[in-house]
C-alpha cells in the first residue's frame, strides 16, 4: 500500500488509468486522474488565480467601472488558458495603454481648479463655474481619471470665455459623452458645432499638449543635436522617459533635464552660426585681399570680386552662395589667364631694375672718366700754346661733353622714373599695412595659437555671462599660467616656446566640451570660461587637461619636452561681474603657483553662488 500511495507509483498508474480511458494526457487529464488515484483534492492554481484577479477587479471597478469589464473578460480568458489575451488584458489596466484617459494627476487639477476659481475669466461668473463643476462631479463621479480630465477641460473652457467655442467646449466637459451613457450611434451624429466643440476640447486635453511636445523634441530638437553625440543621446535618453513620466516627482526630473539640453541647444546654434559668421568673414577677407591684389592687374578681375563681396556681404540664403560660389569660379579661370601676363611683367621690372643698375655703373663711370678728362684736358691746355691744337681739344672736350650729357640725361630720366615708382609702391605699403593693422583690431582670434584673443574673450564672456543670467545657471572661470616657461624659452628659444604655447593649445582644445571657451589672456596665460559647469566640475575638467599634457608630450627635435601649468578656478556666484570674478580665479592661480605649481586650484565659494 505504501508503495501504491507514492507520487511515483500514483504518477505510473496514473500514465496507465489515462491510456485504458483513452484520455489524452493533458495537465488537467493528468491531475484529475492522479487526484483520484491518491484520494486528494489538488488546487488548480489558474483557476484560483483567474478567481482572485475577477475579485480585486471587481472590487476596483466600484471605482472605474472599466475593471469590471476586464474583470469579466479576464476569467474565461485564464481557463482557455490563453495568455496572451490575458496579458492584453492586464496590460489595459496600466494608465498609459489605456485609450485617451490618463490617471489622474489629482494634485496638479485640484491646484489648477483652485487658482482658476479665483482668477476672473470674462463672461463666466463664480456661480456659473460652480455650477459647471457640479455638473461635472455628478456626471463623472465613478471613474476618477475621466472625472479629472472632465474638470481639467472645464477650467480651459473658462479660458476661451467669450468665444464661440467657449460655449460648446463647456459642454463638451459637461456632457456626459455617448459610451458611457450607452446612447445609441445617432446621438453622436455631428453637426458642424459638435465637430468644433469636440476640436476645441481635445486641442486642450493636456495628452495632445504632451503629445504636441514629445513631437516636436523627437522631430526638431534631437536631430538639431546630432553634432553632439553625448547630448543628442542624453536627449534621445530623456525622451524615452519623458513618454514613459507618469508622476510628477518623474515629471521634475525630465523638466530639469529639459532646461539643461535646451541650453546646451542653444550653445550649440550660437556657436554654428558665429562658425557661420566667421566663415563669411574669411570669405571677405580673402575677397578684398584678392580685390587688393588685382586692383591694378585688371579691372574686370576687381569688378568681379567687389560683386562676390556685395553678395557675401548681405544676409546669406542658399541662392546668393552659388552665385557667389559661380563668380569665384569665373574669377579663378580668370585669374589662372592673367598669370602667364603677371610673369611677364614681373620679368620686364626685374629688367628694368637691371638696367638701371647698369645705367649708374655706366654714368659713375663715365662721370669719373669726365672728371679724368678735364684734368687731362686742363693739362694739355695748360701747357699747349698751339691754337690749332686747342681747336682739336676743343672739339675733343665738346664732343665728350655732349656723351656724358646724353648719358646723365638718360638717366636722370630713368632715375625720376624709378622714383615716381618707388613712391608708388611707398604709398602702397603704407595702404596695406594700414589695412593689415585694420584687420589686427577686428580679428577675434590670436594669430599664434588660433585661441581667441582679448577682444574675442571679451565679447565671449558678455555673452556667457549674459546667456547665464537668461537661464540663471552657473559658470566657471579658470586661468592658466604655463609653469617655468621663461626657462624653456631661455633654453630652447623663443620660437620653441612659441611652438609648446600652440601645443598647449591644441591639448586644451582636444580636452575641453565643444560649449567652453579658451581665449589666449596674454603671454603664456590663457582663460578658460566653462558655461553651465559648478565648480568641483570644472576643476575636474582642467586637472584632465593637465592629465592629457603628461600623456601627450610637446615634441623639441624629436625629444619630449613635459609642459605643465598652474590653474585657478572659480565659480560665478550670484550677479557676479567679470570684473569680480576674474581676479577670484587669478587669486586661486596665485595659490596653485605658490604651492609648488602644477596644480588646479579652486577659489572658496560664495555664499550665494547660483544652484
Ligand atoms: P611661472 O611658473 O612663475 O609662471 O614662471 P614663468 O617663467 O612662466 O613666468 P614669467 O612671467 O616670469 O615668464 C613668462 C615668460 O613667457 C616670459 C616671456 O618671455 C614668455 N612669453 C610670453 N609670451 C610669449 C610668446 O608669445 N612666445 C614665447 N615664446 N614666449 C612668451
Ligand atoms: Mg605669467
Ligand atoms: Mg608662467
Amino acid at each position: 500500500m505504501e508503495q501504491k500511495n507514492s507520487p511515483i507509483e500514483a504518477a505510473r498508474q496514473t500514465l496507465i488509468q489515462l491510456m485504458q480511458r483513452k484520455l489524452p494526457p493533458t495537465p488537467d487529464n493528468f491531475r484529475s486522474v492522479y487526484d483520484e488515484i491518491m484520494g486528494i483534492q489538488s488546487v488548480d492554481k489558474s483557476a484560483e488565480l483567474g478567481k482572485t484577479l475577477e475579485k480585486v477587479l471587481n472590487q476596483a471597478g466600484k471605482q472605474k467601472p472599466k475593471y469590471i469589464a476586464i474583470a469579466q473578460a479576464i476569467n474565461p480568458l485564464i481557463e482557455k488558458g490563453d495568455w496572451p489575451k490575458v496579458e492584453e488584458q492586464l496590460t489595459k489596466l496600466f494608465p498609459s495603454a489605456a485609450a485617451g484617459v490618463e490617471e489622474a494627476n489629482w494634485s496638479v487639477v485640484i491646484r489648477n481648479l483652485l487658482k482658476q476659481l479665483e482668477v476672473s475669466h470674462k463672461g463666466v461668473t463664480l456661480s456659473r463655474k460652480k455650477e459647471g463643476l457640479s455638473k461635472v462631479l455628478v456626471n463623472f463621479a465613478s471613474d476618477s481619471d475621466v472625472l479629472a480630465q472632465k474638470i481639467q477641460s472645464l477650467i480651459s473652457s473658462w479660458g476661451l470665455s467669450g468665444t464661440a467655442d467657449a460655449v460648446t467646449s463647456l459642454d463638451a466637459a459637461i456632457e456626459v459623452p455617448a459610451v458611457t451613457t450607452g446612447n445609441p450611434p445617432q446621438a453622436n451624429n455631428d453637426s458642424p458645432q459638435q465637430s468644433i466643440s469636440n476640436t476645441s476640447t481635445s486641442v486642450l486635453n493636456s495628452t495632445q499638449w504632451r503629445d504636441m511636445l514629445l513631437r516636436a523634441f523627437e522631430l526638431v530638437i534631437i536631430p538639431n543635436l546630432e553634432a553632439v553625440p553625448e547630448i543628442h543621446q542624453k536627449a534621445v535618453n530623456l525622451l524615452s522617459r519623458m513618454r514613459k513620466a507618469s508622476n510628477e516627482q518623474s515629471l521634475i526630473i525630465c523638466a530639469a533635464d529639459l532646461k539643461s539640453i535646451l541650453l546646451s541647444l542653444e550653445m550649440q546654434r550660437d556657436q554654428q552660426s558665429r562658425i557661420h559668421e566667421s566663415l563669411l568673414q574669411l570669405l571677405r577677407l580673402v575677397l578684398s585681399s584678392m580685390g587688393e591684389m588685382v586692383q591694378t592687374e585688371d579691372q574686370w578681375l576687381y569688378a568681379q570680386t567687389t560683386v562676390i563681396s556685395d553678395i557675401v556681404s548681405k544676409p546669406v540664403s542658399l541662392n546668393t552662395l552659388y552665385d557667389a560660389e559661380s563668380s569665384l569660379k569665373e574669377l579663378v579661370y580668370k585669374q589662372s589667364q592673367i598669370k602667364p601676363a603677371l610673369t611677364e611683367a614681373k620679368d620686364t621690372l626685374k629688367k628694368m631694375v637691371t638696367t638701371f643698375v647698369d645705367r649708374l655703373v655706366e654714368m659713375t663711370e663715365s662721370t669719373s672718366d669726365y672728371h679724368d678728362k678735364i684734368e687731362a684736358y686742363q693739362q694739355k691746355i695748360a701747357t699747349t700754346d698751339n691754337i690749332g691744337e686747342l681747336n682739336v681739344l676743343l672739339n675733343s672736350i665738346l664732343d665728350d661733353t655732349r656723351s656724358i650729357g646724353l648719358t646723365v640725361q638718360r638717366t636722370r630720366d630713368e632715375f625720376m622714373n624709378s622714383q615716381k615708382q618707388a613712391i608708388a609702391a611707398e604709398k602702397r605699403i603704407q595702404e596695406l599695412t594700414a589695412e593689415l593693422d585694420y584687420i589686427g583690431q577686428v580679428a577675434h582670434q590670436d594669430y599664434l595659437t588660433g585661441a581667441l584673443n582679448r577682444r574675442g574673450m571679451d565679447e565671449a564672456i558678455e555673452r556667457e555671462f549674459n546667456r547665464a543670467d537668461r537661464h540663471n545657471t552657473t559658470l566657471c572661470i579658470a586661468m592658466l599660467d604655463i609653469d617655468h616657461f621663461k626657462k624653456l624659452n631661455d633654453t630652447l628659444g623663443h620660437a620653441t616656446g612659441d611652438e609648446a604655447l600652440t601645443h598647449l593649445v591644441k591639448v586644451l582644445k582636444d580636452v575641453l566640451r565643444t560649449t567652453d571657451v579658451l581665449a589666449r589672456y596674454g603671454g603664456e596665460e590663457f582663460i578658460i570660461i566653462l558655461p553651465d559647469t559648478p565648480q568641483d566640475e570644472a576643476v575636474k575638467v582642467i586637472t584632465r587637461v593637465q592629465r592629457e599634457l603628461t600623456k601627450n608630450f610637446f615634441m623639441y627635435n624629436n625629444e619630449r619636452v613635459l609642459i605643465t601649468f598652474s590653474a585657478g578656478v572659480a565659480e560665478r556666484a550670484l550677479n557676479e561681474a567679470p570684473e569680480a570674478l576674474i581676479p577670484r580665479a587669478d587669486a586661486a592661480l596665485y595659490k596653485a603657483k605658490h604651492s609648488g605649481r602644477n596644480q588646479v586650484v579652486g577659489a572658496d565659494i560664495l555664499p550665494n553662488v547660483v544652484v
